[in-house]
């Protein structure tokens, strides 16, 4: 493969660690931070939570998991076709959802209720906190000690107040200024990704029909393509057909059109790109509406699909009850998390935080049977 191009992120120049190590004599530093994220207990965990369906549903749907190797497929693609860092952008993808709460959207905005006396729950922060401080894996520092450059790439949101804690690492969000385009490369990577993964698990399920589905003119065009030249193909193959082409033309325009305007743009290194104040990495006009409008009637049709819902209702009620539970007996949590909750001078905000990593980090069945043992 031919020399990164100027604008990349390059281990050289790259910010570092926030605890000083020696190089390893045969991996990269971008390398490195990959193997920790996937040998990681929370990476481990991301099997068996949900993305869109409860995790016990069915073993054909996407996981966090899957989910997760999807986006670095796709982002990874993107990153080697513009000349810059795949090994970074694979790190970022693998670990974007590593915070998050069992029963995926459901789960979070539960907790991030349960949370709003006590400074909240944003799950892209949580993925930072499980990377700098909750993973324990080494004896010389808490978390897995990554570089700047993946930390920038995991923490794709971050609210000001919580930005303004977080020193060098938070200040874009406070000067509206961009992350290096392996960032912004993952960023929407994750939503291709689940865009099109979320139409064939909504199809697979008998939530969304195909006459649905050709309202959306993404999938409308690829579909007649692939009737008139298959007028017998089963659903099965039709839809995977369908899903594949409009994977393909949504990255190929994200190519080419973000390699269209780093021509125009011309920044000279990853700090340039760092002081722009619009993202680089985005689609076209004409296919970003497409892809919204998508985004737009999953939202309606599955996220808020009734067999959807009743599910999320569920969920959000076992996360109410978990907290509600931890919080006024701590020592219903294992014995690590019930003495961080409960060690001398600890304040009920800080106790709350404990109670939320602890909740954060189960699985979709973890929580179901906590629940079940605590009512
Ligand atoms: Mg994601």
């Amino acid at each position: 493969m031919g020399s990164f191009a100027s604008y990349a992120a390059r281990e050289e120049s790259g910010k570092g660690r926030r605890h000083p190590e020696p190089a390893a004599p045969y991996r990269s530093d971008y390398q490195r931070d990959r193997d920790r994220i996937v040998h990681s207990t929370a990476f481990r965990r991301l099997v068996y939570k949900t993305q869109v369906f409860v995790n016990h549903e069915g073993d054909l749907y996407r996981t966090r998991l899957t989910h997760s190797l999807e986006v670095s497929q796709i982002a990874r693609t993107v990153a080697r076709a513009l000349r810059l860092n795949e090994t970074l952008v694979e790190a970022i993808s693998l670990a974007h959802d590593l915070g998050h709460t069992p029963f995926g959207h459901a789960g979070q905005d539960a907790l991030n209720a349960c949370m709003r006396d006590f400074g909240g729950f944003e799950h892209n922060l949580q993925s930072l906190r499980v990377v700098d401080q909750l993973e324990e894996k080494y004896a010389e520092f808490p978390g897995l000690n990554l570089t700047f450059e993946t930390r920038e790439g995991i923490l794709k949101h971050c609210s000001a107040r919580n930005a303004r804690e977080l020193g060098e690492l938070g200040r874009r969000f406070l000067e509206r200024r961009q992350p290096g385009l392996e960032a912004q490369i993952t960023n929407i990577a994750d939503a291709i990704a689940y865009n099109h993964h979320d139409v064939d698990d909504g199809f697979r399920a008998g939530l969304l029909s195909l006459d649905e589905l050709r309202g959306q003119k993404l999938f409308n065009e690829q579909y007649e393509v692939v009737h008139r030249r298959y007028p017998a193909l089963g659903d099965r193959r039709l839809i995977h057909e369908i899903i594949r082409r409009m994977i393909d033309k949504v990255v190929t325009d994200l190519i080419d059109n973000t390699a269209r305007r780093l021509e125009s743009l011309a920044p000279a290194s990853i700090d340039d790109v760092r002081g722009l104040e619009d993202p680089v990495v985005v689609l076209s006009d004409a296919v970003f509406e497409d892809h919204n409008a998508l985004k737009r009637f999953l939202n309606q049709h599955l996220y808020r699909h009734a067999k959807v819902t009743e599910m999320t209702d569920k969920a959000k009620l076992m996360i109410e009850v978990l907290f509600e539970r931890y919080q006024s007996d701590p020592d219903r949590m294992t014995e690590e998390f019930a003495s961080r909750a409960t060690a001398d001078g600890m304040d009920e905000t800080i106790k709350a935080r404990v109670v939320a990593d602890y909740i954060a980090g189960m699985t979709d069945r973890f929580a179901i049977a906590e629940h079940e043992r605590l009512i």
